[in-house]
């Protein structure tokens, strides 16, 4: 396959492991900022690679991991009107509320709730049933935000009353920006989530890089992809300089998507946003235009943004989302943690780095 098998070869990958040890005089300390990143680095054991001493963090870029569990309460609530249907991903449903309940869960104990592709699924299922309230759970990066924009427009073009949204979409460099600011933090670079800048540009980066002194690799996620980015940073803080430097140029151009940007320009304002574990992070999200609001399900359904923690477990999800720790730190780690029964989002997750380490069976810190 075109531009993913020639990202994959041995000698390109040999080639770039080389380069790297070459480079390298001290230790160093990185972030993958995309928990896709973090499946392809651990899945083919990439910083097993790396010389001694250069580390990678898992980052936070793991959508359904940083969605609030009280977004998932509420989406829970919501659903208990039989009249309602709420849409969602798949890996959402799987993923507990603060209450430990997920919409799994819900949908046993009978609640309509179906999983869809597209936030444009959601509009049709609206359209397909007037008499019932669709409620679609908006989450991710800068990635999905277009698509939600989208559907939101088109039911407004379709004149439908029964959609709105549920949104708890998040924006990627102000939280590169709240990881930076830490005293305590360890990052000295970072690699960008490449399908992001895809769509959002670099704008945002050269400020972050700057201000902290950090090189930022926009890096993609085939092992080709993220060895060239690793050198591209370290071969900055050899050199002590700190860039951005587009290292997935097949795919990010320096603008981004700009009809994406727009569409969600149209709909949504940048805003404040809470993180799960995180905590709120400044304009780390959106919230709707006011031409829109009508959309928003916070007014619909009248649900408030707090609902207060009733359980407590054993996950320090927040710690391995800001690199603090490796999944495999956690006591309950592939003991009381499962994909089959997770306590936490990141196992949930096709992008979350718990559930990288459980399926490539990682038992204990390779760095
Ligand atoms: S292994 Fe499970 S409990 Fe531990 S941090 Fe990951 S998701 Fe949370």
């Amino acid at each position: 396959m075109r531009y993913v098998q020639e990202f994959r070869q041995a000698a390109a990958v040999q080639a770039w492991v080389e380069a790297i040890a070459q480079r390298v005089t001290r230790p160093w300390t990185l972030m993958e900022v995309c928990g896709g990143q973090t499946h392809s680095i651990v899945r083919y054991g990439l910083d097993t690679l790396l010389p001694e001493g250069v580390t990678l963090l898992h980052g936070p870029g793991c959508p359904v991991c940083v969605t609030p569990g009280s977004v998932i309460d509420q989406a829970i609530a919501i659903a208990q009107d039989p009249q309602v249907i709420i849409c969602s991903f798949g890996d959402m449903v799987r993923v507990p509320g603060e209450r430990q309940q997920s919409l799994q869960q819900a949908r046993a104990a009978g609640a309509q709730v179906q999983i869809v592709y597209s936030p444009l699924d959601a509009v049709a299922i609206a359209a397909k049933n007037p008499d019932r309230q669709v409620v679609f759970l908006a989450v991710g990066f800068e990635t999905t935000a277009p698509a939600t924009a989208l559907a939101i427009a088109q039911a407004q073009q379709q004149q439908l009353t029964n959609f709105s949204v549920l949104l708890s979409h998040v924006r990627v460099a102000p939280a590169m920006t709240q990881l930076l600011a830490d005293p305590d933090c360890r990052i000295q670079g970072f690699l960008a989530a490449g399908h992001v800048c895809t769509v959002a540009g670099l704008a945002e980066y050269p400020a972050i890089a700057n201000r902290y002194h950090v090189p930022i690799a926009i890096t993609g996620f085939e092992p080709v992809d993220i060895l060239q980015g690793i050198y591209a940073c370290l071969d900055q803080l050899e050199s002590g300089r700190s860039e951005v430097v587009n290292c997935y140029g097949r795919a990010v151009q320096e603008a981004g998507n700009l009809a994406a940007q727009q569409w969600v320009e149209r709909v949504f304002a940048i805003a404040d946003q809470d993180w799960r574990s995180l905590g709120t992070i400044p304009e780390g999200g959106l919230e709707f235009q006011p031409e829109f609001k009508s959309f928003d399900a916070h007014c619909r359904f009248a649900i408030t943004g707090a609902i207060a923690l009733t359980s407590v477990n054993d996950c320090i999800s927040g710690l391995v989302l800001q690199g603090q720790k490796q999944p495999c730190d956690c006591p309950a780690f592939g003991r009381t943690c499962t994909p089959e029964k997770p306590l936490g989002a990141p196992m949930v997750s096709s992008e979350g780095a718990c559930a990288a380490y459980y399926r490539y069976r990682r038992t204990q810190v390779m760095n």
